[in-house]
């Protein structure tokens, strides 16, 4: 979702859609955190500019499907992130910043007539989701015998031999 700069004045405005996730998932599925995005986001932001600076705060809602690390079932959660953030102009940013990594540079300043909104909210999303893909923290996971998923109840696999004397004794 492109803003156009000129457009964009001290009086803040109100804009909420609903953003394509296709891209986001692809970059989700290329790293290392079982994570896809349900159907689209959505996204509410007021933009305003104090000077050059442009100042975006709102909040991005939706659903995500975590692949959980232990059970490998999927499981959904609730996507909702605050976020505020300013853009400086690149060249200001560049002149004052000193050695600020190039994609720090692209998330935190505008260049051109028109801001793409949809990175920062994709660089919103990835930041709303845990270091790690679990189905509940008490998930016991599978069984590494026979596979079965322990959350639906004992496989009949003996586990060590107190399981395996219980088990007898009923
Ligand atoms: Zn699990
Ligand atoms: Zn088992």
């Amino acid at each position: 979702m492109k803003i156009t700069v000129s457009e964009i004045k001290a009086e803040p405005k109100h804009l909420a859609y609903v953003e394509d996730v296709d891209e986001l998932n692809e970059r989700l599925a290329r790293g290392v955190r079982d994570f896809q995005v349900a159907r689209g986001i959505r996204v509410a932001v007021d933009y305003y500019r104090a000077g050059l600076d442009l100042f975006f705060t709102g909040a991005v809602t939706g659903e995500v499907v975590g692949t959980c690390a232990r059970c490998l079932d999927d499981y959904p959660f609730p996507l909702d992130r605050q976020f505020a953030f300013v853009l400086t102009p690149r060249v200001a940013a560049v002149g004052g910043g000193g050695q600020l990594a190039v994609d720090e540079l692209e998330r935190s300043s505008y260049a051109g007539e028109e801001v793409d909104v949809t990175p920062l909210v994709y660089e919103e999303t990835i930041l709303a989701l845990p270091t790690r893909a679990l189905c509940g923290e008490g998930c016991r996971g599978l069984c590494p015998r026979c596979g079965a998923n322990l959350n639906q109840g004992p496989c009949g696999c003996a586990r060590g031999a107190d399981s395996a004397v219980s088990s007898r004794t009923k």
